[in-house]
């Protein structure tokens, strides 16, 4: 076209389009949601401007939000089409053809290994998926703000964007049309696209509609000749003069062929597609687990095989309304924790009153529980306001203390219903079909999120003690399993008043401690922590259940009193008088006869409230 406008794509992009371009194994099915998804966030931006300007929606069609499927069979034509915000020229270029996300580099390699590109929208270049089945694509876009442009690519590389001269005005929104591929042909049918719409979009808050055909039964007149000749023979046969009349209008009304006929005729409509029904609003009771895991995977654009882990629905009542759903994934994101003190960017959607609102608001959760995905509805929050407005409502405050206190009860539930986190060795072994699946989760989500609830330990001081009871780790006795504190103190010794615990790289360097060494051998429990993050959360961790912590490896250690602690200190006093002078008190504070060792001689131990050899180590490690 004359007036084109030439751009490449950003090299990402480009080698992002080849390997999509290039992918045999990949499900090509996902590039339907995508589009979808991305007309639904085009219509909540619109949405939610328009709750501060009306004018913006304009009138007619242009004001109803819904996404519009159609099909071209002889030209071999998939569009999708929205009235949602649009994009301008600058948007164009910038939307489709630069990559904006953080970490979509590390996308782009694990997809060349791999060749799985089910994860491509949780990485911002869902929309790309488009070349699994296309080969030639035009976006035409009206935005408020610009003229109608169209950009189109043929994936080579390169991408035009010209003003439209030719197409029909859109009003307001986008409309992508695929040419799809030689072997694509199967997205032009109907029944297909239905399907995936079932399959993927069933939660979308938008109602899509397809161009559909339908058959239907229309009336036409019949064949007159032929009920005329029924009509004559009729009367030929009536001969009796009495009572003729009365039987000729019963025959009649029994004979009398109607005069039209149905057809079938073929025409096409409009068909809505998925039920727009907002999964939060209904009772929890109603809701199947099916759906549950439907919905989840539509909100966390998360399309692996696997549920959730867990799921909790609610509402709260009183001064501050509002409805929630939170799941726990089945896998932490692969950034779950690098930006961790920089990004602060929770995965709860805001609505107020249906309408969405931000899925980038951060006063809704602590950091630590960023990993959550979830929901939350609002009838008190004000609708016409900005979102920074928004941001500081005082209700926000008490909508965030009741959220954590439901995800760490949906965390603990994880705990409660799996067989294997039970003390009771009888459950352990029971077999029901539900406690299968319950099997094993809890380490699962340890696994996964192990590390939130220490953080949260460290950084949530209101809830430290409830985050106490979700965490995991090894110990002497703990037999190469998980444990927790509870499980701990209930096999405490009589008389044992702290919780012993030890910190290292790992369990096998710790094994051969001898800090152990007394400990072992009077049968005290020593708890291993062997994650860095370890040696912070125990500075914030004091007690638990009114027992203290005691790091082994410290100074102070108790293990029952020695009757002959006094008289051997007294008769040992002149060889540690002498060993602390040779050390000088640069190397060390002091000299002590302990009862702590067994079988080595002598062991370095570290101030109470200095930092343990371990954390020395972190520290070294982290200043090098
Ligand atoms: P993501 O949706 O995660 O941002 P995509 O690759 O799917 O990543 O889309 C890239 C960008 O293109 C979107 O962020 C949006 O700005 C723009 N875009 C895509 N489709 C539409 C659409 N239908 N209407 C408006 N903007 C769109
Ligand atoms: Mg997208």
């Amino acid at each position: 076209r004359s007036n084109a406008e030439k751009f490449e794509f950003q090299a990402e992009v480009s080698r992002l389009m080849d390997i999509i371009i290039n992918s045999l194994y990949s499900n090509k099915d996902i590039f339907l949601r995508e589009l979808i998804s991305n007309a639904s966030d085009a219509l909540d931006k619109i949405r939610f401007l328009s709750l501060t300007d009306k004018e913006i929606l304009g009138e007619g069609d242009n004001a109803k939000l819904e996404i519009q499927i159609k099909l071209d069979k002889e030209k071999k034509i998939l569009s999708i089409r929205d009235r949602g915000i649009g994009m301008t020229k600058e948007d164009l270029i910038k939307n489709l053809g630069t990559i904006a996300k953080s970490g979509t580099s590390a996308f782009v390699e694990k997809v060349q290994t791999s060749g799985d590109l089910n994860l491509i929208g949780q990485f911002g270049v869902g929309f790309y998926s488009v070349y699994l089945v296309a080969d030639y694509v035009e976006v035409i876009s009206k935005h408020n703000d610009d003229k109608q442009y169209v950009w189109e690519s043929k994936a080579d590389g390169a991408f035009a964007i010209s003003e439209d001269t030719w197409n029909e005005p859109l009003g307001r929104g986008t409309e992508i049309r695929l040419h799809l591929r030689e072997e694509a042909g199967e997205y032009l049918e109907e029944f297909k696209l239905k399907e995936l719409v079932k399959k993927y979009s069933e939660f979308i808050n938008f109602p899509i509609y397809l161009w559909a055909s339908k058959e239907v039964e229309t009336e036409v007149p019949a064949d007159e000749d032929e009920s005329n000749d029924e009509e004559e023979s009729t009367s030929e046969s009536s001969s009796s003069e009495e009572g003729s009349e009365a039987e000729d209008a019963e025959k009649s009304e029994d004979d009398e062929k109607p005069k039209t006929k149905k057809v079938k005729e073929t025409t096409s409509e409009w068909e809505l597609l998925n039920d727009v029904k907002a999964i939060w609003l209904r009772s929890p009771k109603d809701v199947t687990d099916e759906e549950y895991n439907q919905f989840y995977h539509s909100l966390a654009k998360d399309f692996s095989d696997e549920k959730p882990l867990a799921w909790s629905h609610f509402s709260a009542e009183g001064d501050v309304e509002f409805k929630a759903v939170l799941f726990v994934p089945p896998k932490a994101p692969h950034d779950l924790y690098e930006s961790y003190y920089n990004a602060n960017k929770s995965n709860l959607k805001l609505y107020v009153r249906r309408v969405f609102i931000s899925d980038e608001f951060d006063e809704l959760l602590p950091k630590y529980l960023n990993f959550l995905k979830g929901l939350v509805d609002s009838d008190t929050l004000p609708l016409n306001v900005s979102r920074e407005m928004l941001q500081q409502h005082s209700s926000l405050k008490t909508i965030k203390k009741k959220l954590i206190r439901k995800a760490l009860d949906m965390i603990r539930r994880i705990a409660d219903e799996d067989p294997d986190e039970s003390t009771n060795e009888d459950k352990k072994d029971e077999k029901s079909p539900d406690d299968d699946e319950k099997r094993g989760q809890y380490a699962k989500f340890w696994n996964e999120f192990g590390k939130s609830i220490k953080l949260g330990i460290i950084e949530d001081a209101t809830n430290r003690n409830r985050l106490a009871k979700l965490l995991r780790f090894e110990s002497t006795k703990s037999d190469g399993k998980l444990t927790s504190l509870d499980q701990y103190i209930s096999r405490m010794k009589p008389g044992q008043k702290d919780i012993f615990y030890l910190t290292g790289t790992s369990k096998e360097q710790l094994e051969k401690s001898p800090f152990l060494e007394r400990l072992k051998k009077k049968n005290f429990e020593v708890i291993f922590f062997t994650d860095p993050v370890d040696e912070y959360l125990m500075q914030y961790l004091m007690d638990y259940e009114d027992k203290k912590f005691q790091n082994v490896s410290k100074e102070g250690l108790k293990i029952g009193k020695g009757a002959k602690d006094k008289e051997l200190k007294e008769s040992f006093k002149d060889l540690t008088k002498w060993w602390k002078n040779a050390l000088s008190s640069e190397k060390v504070d002091d000299v002590k006869i302990s009862n702590r060792l067994d079988n080595t001689p002598c062991v370095v131990v570290t101030s109470k409230y200095g930092w343990s050899a371990n954390m020395e180590k972190i520290m070294q490690s982290q200043t090098l």
